[in-house]
């Protein structure tokens, strides 16, 4: 298995996970790709769902915390208590430090 396959797997059990505890009211698209210059990944919604890109330069670990950050957008923009606070504001760091729980990332 490439590091490339490890990142995409656990991307995969990541997004799993993510859907069973802190689900957002879109269907995700998730990719490993290249992210653009000096990103990690990023986040987007439209008509046909949300999107989230994690940079193919991470491995599997850099991979899930990029996935926790983004997800934590996700549910920033579906949250009420977020309108109007800017994109790492105190909501989303709340939200931030679930996803990175949800994910096994905080031990
Ligand atoms: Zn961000």
């Amino acid at each position: 298995m490439t590091r490339a396959d490890r990142a995409g797997a656990a991307l995969a059990a990541g997004v799993a996970e993510l859907r069973r505890e802190l689900d957002v009211p879109w269907p995700v698209a998730v990719s490993l790709g290249p992210a653009g210059r000096g990103l990690h990944g990023w986040a987007s919604t439209g008509p046909d769902g949300a999107e989230v890109r994690v940079s193919d330069r991470a491995g599997p670990r850099s991979a899930l915390a990029t996935l926790a950050h983004e997800w934590a957008h996700l549910l920033a923009w579906a949250d009420p208590a977020a309108t109007g606070q800017p994109d790492h504001g105190p909501r989303w760091r709340e939200l931030h430090a679930e996803a990175r729980r949800a994910l096994g990332l905080n031990r």
